[in-house]
């Protein structure tokens, strides 16, 4: 968490200890504290703060935000969903559910580059669509999407639009009236603000369906007393993170291209996601013939803390859906490695990252009969050198 996330949080605990639902006057001055918190918010999101609605976090947001279309749809007869294969799991298992009473889902092809093409969005939209939902950033990849042209075509089609946005705010920039925008997640740990808190956007006049029924909180739409030392944690880590982007994602892209460069030097590597249309911290590699499991232990114990896939799944054996979403095979979709690189990392860092990836791949590879298979051509293989 940012110094300023810290710093807000803990006044939150010790001098807004009042419930914003009290009348009393310690409850009012929290109160005051709330919406303060949510006007800041909304400015960040070029929105209104009376569409900000508190969340647990993105997946709470998620949920909700295609749960609440999904019902305005059904009251109207429609029962399609357009979505991509490529989605976090709050949104695919929510699209799952939503299968399973009845509804219809198109998952768009993301291609090679992990990039959705707004002519294909425009042709999955049918008569009975009640809504599209793209991710914003890729979680695994860093790949940017076309969001402003995806928002265009469903305004114009009169078709609600949904962005899981948690890796955009704070690192791009994302204004929800530019970019068309419905409905939006957000998750403050993503930009250096507290875990288990996140936001939903909703224009004035979508209507939300609450998912936790109880008090009046929230308008209505997300019953239970406010996390407020959390609320004011994340206002301030998004001001902060809103302010200093242009010039965090200026001194992160070389850092990111060193990386890439130093990456790609290892034989039988491949870069995953578009090289250039993706978040400046995010780089994720496939490596012929690796273990992506043991790459990540044995670099764990050189001080880099990496994943393979998405920090929700490393905990299962299956490959990255995102990876194979690309189009990698199931041999290489294990051995990925996915690297985000934080606004103060050095020259040095990166290379001693580097330096550490390239001996344990090649290290990795020694023990490996399918490598072994792979340098005595009885497996053919899928990079060049
Ligand atoms: C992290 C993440 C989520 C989930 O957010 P939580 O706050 O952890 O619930 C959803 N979508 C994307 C793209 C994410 O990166």
């Amino acid at each position: 968490m940012s110094d300023a996330a810290i710093a807000a949080t803990l006044r939150g605990m010790q001098s807004c200890y009042g419930n914003p639902s009290s009348l009393y006057e310690i409850g009012q001055i929290a109160k005051e504290e709330l919406e303060r918190a949510r006007a800041q918010i909304a400015a960040c999101l070029g929105a209104q703060p009376r569409e900000i609605t508190f969340t647990s976090g993105g997946s709470e947001a998620d949920n909700q935000a295609i749960l609440s279309a999904a019902a305005l749809g059904a009251k109207r007869g429609k029962k399609h969903i357009v979505s991509t294969a490529f989605e976090h799991h709050a949104v695919l298992h929510t699209l799952k559910k939503l299968e399973k009473q009845g509804y219809e889902i198109t998952l768009l092809d993301v291609h090679e580059n992990g990039i959705v093409l707004p002519e294909e969005v425009a042709a999955a939209i049918r008569e009975d669509t009640c809504l599209v939902s793209v991710m914003y950033a890729n979680n695994e990849i860093g790949t940017i999407q076309p969001i402003r042209e995806i928002g265009q075509i469903c305004r114009e089609r009169g078709v609600l639009f949904h962005t899981d946005a948690v890796q955009a705010v704070g690192h791009i920039p994302v204004d929800v009236v530019e970019d068309h925008i419905d409905l939006l997640s957000l998750s403050a740990h993503k930009f250096h603000g507290p875990k288990g808190i996140g936001v939903l956007y909703a224009r004035k006049g979508v209507l939300l369906t609450s998912l936790i029924e109880g008090g009046a909180q929230e308008r209505g739409k997300r019953a239970g007393t406010e996390n407020l030392p959390a609320i004011l944690g994340m206002a301030a880590a998004l001001k902060e993170s809103c302010d200093k982007m242009s010039a965090v994602a200026a001194r992160l892209l070389p850092l990111r291209e060193r990386l890439i460069a130093g990456l790609s030097a290892i034989p039988y590597s491949e870069l995953n996601g578009d090289r250039e249309r993706r978040l400046p911290s995010n780089v994720n590699f496939c490596f012929e013939g690796i273990e992506g499991e043991s790459l990540l232990l044995l670099l764990d114990d050189r001080g880099v803390s990496a994943s393979s896939g998405s920090a929700c799944t490393s905990g299962s054996l299956d490959p990255s859906h995102v990876l194979l979403a690309i189009g990698r095979p199931h041999e290489v979709a294990h051995g990925s490695l996915r690297l985000s690189i934080g606004e103060d990392i050095t020259e040095e860092e990166v290379d001693k990252i580097v330096r550490a990836v390239r001996e344990v791949v090649e290290y990795l590879r020694g023990m490996s009969p399918f490598w072994r298979d792979l340098t005595e051509g009885k497996r053919k293989h899928l990079f060049a050198e």
